[in-house]
């Protein structure tokens, strides 16, 4: 799934390419997205284009336009004419379209006065909301990251690839960190967010992702995905355990 380098990544370069241009038409090609562009009032301008956790926000005079990629979503922006497999809709401006691609159809497209997600603080921003709100929570630390009403924007990769860094162990009880595990915790999010910025993401066979040019994402999971492969650091066989229903890598060594 698309996390949030993945969603920054596509807002930042779809930016250019939309802001303040007139939007003429959106054509929905798939009858589980909702009709929306009465409620947008086509056509009209984009005045801006943000992330809000892992939503990617467009934003016209009156409404915004959300849309969650979920698993396999993706955007792309193209000059052609032709419609590419497992395009849902369309977003037609005078120089080009945005596309959204979306082999297993679970991404969702709404129409909202204002965007009104519940969601915790940016896992970009300022992380010392941290200290007192893993204390209230006994879930194991992995579960607690993922939950966007925690912090918005990790997801499966990030969070494991966060808390190997920060040496610390995804099964723990959030409550259970101390104040230096707090610490490298935080450094650990912002290192690994701001990688994979650099890297414009990470593109791995189950989660699809391509920047809207195309491109691939070429940030290299240190854990994820790893399981029975050496750890970077000490050469102990990454573990793979299921932790609230998702699959979670670590080192059984590094990761206290
Ligand atoms: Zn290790």
């Amino acid at each position: 799934m698309p996390e949030l380098p993945e969603v920054e990544i596509t807002v930042r370069t779809l930016r250019p390419k939309v802001e303040g241009k007139e939007l003429r038409a959106l054509r929905v090609l798939d009858p589980k997205i909702p009709q929306v562009s009465p409620l947008l009032g086509l056509p009209a301008k984009v005045d801006g284009i943000f992330r809000g956790g892992k939503h990617i926000v467009f934003a016209f005079p009156k409404k915004l336009l959300v849309i969650h990629l979920r698993m396999s979503g993706r955007l792309a922006w193209d000059e052609g004419e032709s419609v590419p497999k497992h395009t849902r809709l369309i977003l037609e401006f005078p120089h080009g379209r945005v596309l959204f691609i979306d082999p297993r159809r679970l991404g969702t497209v709404e129409v909202m006065e204002e965007f009104s997600k519940e969601l915790g603080p940016d896992a970009l921003g300022d992380l010392s909301f941290l200290e007192e709100a893993l204390r209230e929570s006994k879930a194991p630390i992995k579960v607690w990251l993922l939950d966007q009403r925690n912090i918005a924007g990790l997801g499966n990769i990030y969070a494991a690839e966060a808390l190997f860094l920060a040496g610390i162990d995804p099964r723990r009880p959030a409550s259970s960190l101390g104040p230096a595990e707090i610490a490298r915790l935080k450094q650990a999010i912002h290192q690994v967010l701001n990688e994979a910025l650099a890297a414009m993401g990470t593109t791995l066979s189950d989660n699809a992702y391509l920047t809207p040019a195309g491109e691939i994402g070429d940030y290299q999971p240190r854990v994820y995905g790893k399981e029975g492969l050496p750890c970077p650091t000490c050469g102990t066989p990454i573990e793979r355990v299921e932790l609230g229903g998702r699959g979670t890598y670590f080192c059984p060594r590094c990761q206290r």
